[in-house]
């Protein structure tokens, strides 16, 4: 036997045997510690429901969000069939606290080599006093009828873990059921819960205020009161967010004692040509954020910057102010962009701009040829190429560059951390700019980007108009763009894709293109553009469009990001409500680019309270970081951020919105602790040492973390 019971293996534990401890393992669970680990993932209020004050329509608060829970005597019990397959078991029962009768339902198929019933005929025998936890539908709960999902004896001694309590409901996997685990989790607390120790300093228990450990967990698996139960997950939430913050102040902390010495000198070589050549100036915001990232790069330690700015605010023109620095000074710069298009996009763009100077430009993308890419490669590696633009085809293994020092990454939130990181390494200690339209408040950004510096433009180039954005008729929307398209402006009609339904929702764009190409637009040239087209066609169309030889593009998210066509002035967004808010915004954000006022029409047919909000949202506001807060409160930090990019910041107990004053309060504490104590090793850090190393080991693999 090992020296702590926690680290005994369950399958010891009354009530499991190896069965149980075989399924508990598919959950991670091998000994009693980590069962009284396994937290929650929700709780149910299971005290007995107030029948007789249900309010008069029948629908009873119970009803949507919880269970039913009914205390009371069986008066008569039987069973009846119900359809050819199915049957019924009906108990009257009298509750307790009220003297009119309700009956618990159970329904099932009916087998021709046992008796479905049995164990439910031997309990539900008239006289028994019995709980019933269930679902009562809106018909069913007006005439008092409840579908029942557990029931207990009122003799059973274990019935309090289950009903007239707050009941916690754990994450199962096939096998096991709630009643099951909610009885192994109180063996387990009598068997363990005096063995637990706390894991946080207790500095940091008084400071924050918080439960320690022996007493949250029993107290988070089975809770006497509300009070009780938030007390206890906000301690298990802090702890969560604490490792969090403090597994990214090391990875902060690590980036930034790596030294590098690049000697950056401001030269002007490029800079002042490329000012002359923009034909605009820098807003102020972007004059500021580009010192910021300047600053970083000269600087003794890598950077690593978030650029945030809202769509069409001048992100491009920055980097590439940052992408000469490096080529002033003898070195390359890479530009990383989510799509083709886009790369394609940001090369032309370059181009212009850097009409006349000395700076090579290389594409990398799949679209080119192998006998191409090779050259281009060469061209790579020589040190030939000084700015190389490309997709995700630049992280390949055999992208080699010669003196390689500033990587940026357009649209970041499209690619993983993993991508990231990929890029870092293809040069020595690398300045890392990471580009944004979707900004995130703050408090987020600490959880999410916990190793970025952070900075925002604020401002919009003067004269970039917001399109108007207004939920009309196909019809209005339709006349409109006719107006502008006879008037030499260029219309973009958008129809959703979304992943589950890509095939139809391809079919049904195309099928839109041809109505739109014949009968609604006959009078005027109509292209289009979907992700599926083979790279050239794609570029292709794209190109027509952007050089005004086409006035209408059909398009479908494709041109989600970054494509900048000044002449279009009209989107017209099918199926609006079928876009997430982001993505609205982000799509709109495409015209309204140049001088001339620009429009945006949603066409959409909102079914659900949501996509109402999301719609309304919209025609409202054009603030990128409210919208993206609505975002967030609509869908949740979880769907925001992807699985991919984000798998590694599971958060079981925290929830990012709820919580955010913990986060915060986290990421100072993390700060504090690594700054006195920086590798954890102090004797009241070390418990919290292994917790963050056990829960954080891939991260930190390469972080010494002693
Ligand atoms: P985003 O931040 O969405 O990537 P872009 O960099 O594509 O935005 O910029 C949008 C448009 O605004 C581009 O046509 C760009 O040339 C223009 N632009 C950028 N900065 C300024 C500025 N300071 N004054 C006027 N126009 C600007
Ligand atoms: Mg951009």
């Amino acid at each position: 036997m090992p020296e702590n019971a926690l680290d005994n293996p369950v399958q010891f534990l009354k009530g499991i045997g190896p069965k149980r401890a075989q399924l508990l393992s598919r959950l991670g669970i091998a000994t009693l510690g980590d069962l009284l680990h396994h937290l929650p993932r929700a709780w149910e209020n299971r005290r007995p429901t107030p029948f007789e004050q249900g309010p008069e329509d029948g629908s009873f608060p119970g009803a949507v969000t919880g269970p039913v829970v009914v205390r009371g005597r069986v008066m008569k019990a039987g069973e009846i069939r119900a359809g050819m397959h199915l049957l019924l078991f009906i108990a009257t029962l009298k509750p307790h606290d009220s003297p009119e009768y309700i009956e618990a339902l159970w329904f099932k198929r009916r087998s021709r080599t046992y008796d479905v019933f049995a164990g439910i005929k031997k309990d539900m025998v008239p006289g028994a006093d019995v709980w019933i936890v269930g679902r009562a539908e809106p018909g069913l709960l007006r005439s008092r009828k409840i579908r029942v999902e557990e029931y207990y004896l009122f003799s059973d001694p274990k019935a309090s873990l289950h009903v007239d309590r707050i009941t916690p409901l754990y994450p199962l996997t096939e096998g096991l059921t709630q009643r099951r685990m909610r009885e192994a989790m109180a063996g387990a607390l009598n068997a363990g819960a005096s063995q637990l120790r706390e894991v946080l300093p207790l500095s940091l228990l008084q400071k924050r205020r918080l439960l320690a450990l022996p007493q949250a967990l029993p107290a988070a698996h089975f809770p006497r009161s509300d009070p009780e139960l938030e007390e206890a997950r906000r301690r298990l939430a802090y702890e969560e967010l604490l490792l969090l913050e403090l597994a990214w102040t090391f990875k902060r902390r690590q980036t930034k004692a790596l030294l590098k010495a690049y000697g950056y000198e401001i030269k002007r070589t490029l800079l002042t040509p490329l000012k002359a050549r923009l034909g605009f100036e820098f807003t102020p915001a972007q004059k500021r954020v580009i010192n910021e990232i300047f600053e970083d790069m000269r600087g003794p330690n890598p950077m690593t910057r978030l650029l945030q700015g809202d769509v069409g605010s001048g992100k491009t023109v920055v980097a590439l102010a940052a992408l000469l620095l490096a080529v002033e000074n003898g070195y390359q710069g890479a530009f990383m962009a989510p799509t083709e298009i886009l790369a394609e996009q940001h090369l032309w763009t370059f181009n212009q701009f850097l009409k006349g100077l000395p700076v090579r430009m290389e594409l990398l993308s799949s679209r080119i040829a192998a006998k191409e890419r090779k050259q281009a490669l060469e061209r790579v590696r020589s040190g030939e190429a000084d700015i190389v633009i490309g997709t995700h085809a630049l992280l390949e293994g055999d992208v080699l560059f010669k003196n390689l020092r500033l990587a940026v990454i357009d649209e970041q939130h499209r690619f993983g951390v993993r991508q990231r990181t990929t890029l870092r390494r293809k040069g020595p200690p690398l300045d890392l700019l990471l580009m944004t339209a979707t900004p995130i408040p703050r408090t987020l950004s600490l959880a999410l980007y916990g190793d970025l510096d952070v900075s925002t433009i604020d401002e919009m180039p003067p004269g970039r108009r917001y399109p108007s954005t207004n939920h009309v008729q196909e019809q209005e929307a339709f006349e409109a763009a006719r107006r502008e398209a006879a008037a030499g402006r260029q219309v973009y009609i958008v129809y959703p894709i979304i992943e589950e339904s890509a095939k139809l929702d391809l079919k049904a764009a195309m099928l839109e293109y041809e109505r739109i190409k014949t009968r609604v637009f006959p009078e005027f040239k109509v292209a289009l553009v979907h992700g599926r087209m083979p790279p050239k066609k794609k570029v292709g169309a794209m190109e027509e469009f952007a050089k005004g030889r086409c006035n209408v593009l059909v398009a479908t998210p494709v041109i989600e990001v970054g494509v900048d066509v000044p002449n279009a002035t009209v989107m017209i967004v099918q199926n609006a409500d079928r876009f997430g808010l982001a993505s609205l915004h982000q799509l709109r954000g495409r015209i309204g680019r140049g001088a001339a006022e620009s429009r945006c029409f949603l066409i959409a047919d909102p079914s659900t309270p949501q996509a109402r909000h999301r719609i309304a949202t919209l025609c409202e506001t054009t603030d990128g970081f409210r919208i993206s807060e609505e975002d967030l409160k609509l869908r949740g930090p979880g769907e925001i951020l992807g699985v991919e990019q984000h798998g590694d910041i599971s958060l079981k107990t925290a929830d990012l919105l709820r919580d955010c004053d913990l986060l915060a309060g986290a990421r100072e504490d993390a700060e504090e602790l690594l700054s006195k104590d920086p590798k954890l090793l102090a004797e009241e850090n070390l418990p919290l040492n292994r917790k963050l190393y056990r829960r954080y080991e891939k991260n930190l693999r390469t972080i010494d973390l002693a």
